[in-house]
């Protein structure tokens, strides 16, 4: 094995997927620790603090400001190299947050155990298994009283279709929370306040009830082994490929407030999850030890500092070596660039950066050469990931320039932050523009910056419409307009786009037109 590929099979670069609250941070921050990269827990924690009760742009560039070192950490454990991309959830939810599952390799799902599969879970994991990546959950939380684990495994089961395989179980829950039990390597794993790691292994299964009975009472003994039983006999199978493909989660259970059960989970992980693997490309597969660089830009950040309108574009590396200096190829454009302050980011800093490897994400200074999506070779000879998709927007506005004689400047305005990837950009029949967006947090920011940065004041009317799904075949979108009823409009690239008030009326659409197909994302549009 060579250098580059002992440095690729190190990796693991995921990302976290789960709905506000239920401990995403929380277990960011415990992972950190563990890798010794933050040495107090509490640095992530401080950011969200710093959560914004109004508009005001200063928050919004300290917050985001800080957003950019946060948005990617790196640490190293038990040899491994692990990325964590960060997936904002709150207010800051907005299409990064699913752009940045396309340049992962797998996915940490958390769900609070009293909570069960929440809305904004469900949407990051339509993402991660269109794309077919393996998906590894963590139920938080065992210290408070929730739901049975066999219910919280059916309910992930029939709501998001995924098979469970718990690879630990819970010893009793909320107050009478003892620990969870390893039914991979026998071991059971103490849970106690001083928050030292207790692991117990055990020789034969049949030991499991006599260590027990000293420390849970019998009811929660006896529904403990049926359980595990029942796991046993009607569970599914541990099966290596269906995990590898997002067909099979493994699941594990812990109470990131108290760090328990994080090692284990991390260790596990590391073990199963899978280092950069071969992408498809308009060449062909591109193996990442490929000797020849590659990467692809998943998001563009605008530079906290308004006076400056530079960026920073965050670069997902999936073939070869990243080297300092190194002179690249745009395939979007075919030119050369060299890649002169290349950054990695850190749990609490950014720093300069020699070299990265595939896997890796680094942070380029950018000055309105890239966009969303375009992908970066070192030969001239490029070639490209293809284009990220668009997902379906939830909030629409419509906006217009004040002065119609800033016309010009609210076009350019409105196609270079579209480029940012933030918004989406509709066209109605009548030449007026939508916008559409994931969390509403980015019509502030586009106000706002469309004022600063290319200094036109908006009139904006919000829209009382919620769902917008893209119409695979044009000649639907043609029929389609010809009843005014129909909100039919065009993406920035042409694309047909059906926009509906609420769920019902997508539906009763659907009633109507069962034969035209609607889809969630431009995925493969
Ligand atoms: P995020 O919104 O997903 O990032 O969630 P946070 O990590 O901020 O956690 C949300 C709330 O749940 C905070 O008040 C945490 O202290 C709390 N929390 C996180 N993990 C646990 C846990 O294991 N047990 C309990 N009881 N509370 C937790």
């Amino acid at each position: 094995m060579n250098h580059l590929q002992q440095e690729i099979r190190r990796r693991r670069t995921f990302a976290i997927i789960s709905h506000p609250d239920a401990g995403k941070t929380t277990l960011t921050e415990k992972l950190l620790v563990l890798g010794g990269a933050i040495r107090t827990a509490g640095a992530v924690k401080s950011r969200k603090a710093e959560k914004f009760a109004t508009s005001d742009w200063m928050e919004l560039e300290k917050k985001r400001g800080i957003s950019v070192t946060s948005s990617v950490m790196q640490f190293e454990y038990a040899g491994y190299k692990i990325n964590i991309l960060d997936t904002p959830g709150h207010q800051d939810f907005s299409e990064d947050t699913y752009r940045t599952l396309m340049a992962v390799d797998s996915v940490v799902m958390i769900i609070d155990a009293a909570k069960g599969v929440e809305p904004q879970t469900i949407k990051l994991f339509k993402v991660c298994r269109d794309r077919g990546i393996p998906i590894f959950t963590f139920i938080n939380k065992l210290d408070r009283q929730g739901k049975e684990p066999l219910e919280l495994f059916e309910e992930i089961e029939d709501v998001l279709g995924i098979e469970t395989y718990p690879i630990n179980y819970p010893i009793g829950m909320g107050q009478s929370f003892r620990g969870v039990y390893d039914r991979v390597e026998h071991k059971i794993e103490w849970y106690n306040d001083k928050r030292e790691r207790q692991v117990q292994q055990l020789g034969e299964v049949e030991e499991l009830g006599d260590i027990l009975k000293k420390t849970v009472d019998d009811y929660t003994l006896r529904q403990l082994e049926e359980n595990l039983l029942l796991l046993d006999e009607a569970g599914s199978t541990f099966d290596f490929e269906s995990v590898e493909s997002g067909k099979q989660t493994p699941v594990f259970f812990g109470s990131a407030i108290s760090s328990f059960g994080i090692p284990t989970f991390l260790e596990h992980y590391l073990k199963m999850a899978p280092d950069p693997q071969p992408r498809q490309s308009s060449g062909g597969l591109v193996s990442p030890d490929d000797d020849g660089f590659s990467g692809f830009i998943f998001k563009i950040q605008a530079n906290m500092n308004p006076s400056h309108r530079d960026r920073i574009a965050f670069l997902r590396i999936c073939s070869g070596r990243f080297e300092k200096g190194m002179t690249v190829y745009l395939d979007r454009t075919g030119k050369q660039l060299k890649l002169a302050q290349p950054q990695q980011f850190f749990a609490d800093s950014r720093e300069l950066i020699d070299e990265a490897y595939p896997g890796d994400i680094v942070g380029l200074y950018d000055t309105g050469f890239y966009q969303i999506g375009d992908t970066v070779c070192d030969s001239r000879d490029t070639f490209n990931f293809g284009a990220l998709p668009q997902f379906a927007p939830e909030h629409f506005a419509k906006v217009r320039a004040k002065n119609a004689m800033k016309q010009k400047h609210f076009l350019k305005g409105v196609s270079q932050l579209a480029q940012e990837g933030a918004i989406q950009v509709y066209k109605t029949p009548f030449e007026e523009t939508i916008l559409g967006v994931v969390g509403t947090l980015q019509f502030d920011v586009f106000v706002y910056r469309m004022q600063a940065e290319y200094g036109v004041d908006l009139d904006i009317e919000h829209m009382p419409h919620q769902v917008a799904k893209w119409i695979a075949k044009r000649e639907d979108a043609e029929a389609l307009r010809r009843n005014s009823n129909n909100l039919v409009v065009t993406d920035y690239k042409d694309r047909p786009v059906i926009i509906f008030e609420n769920d019902f009326s997508l539906r009763w659409f659907q009633q109507k037109h069962p034969d035209v197909e609607l889809r969630d994302s431009s995925h493969n549009m």
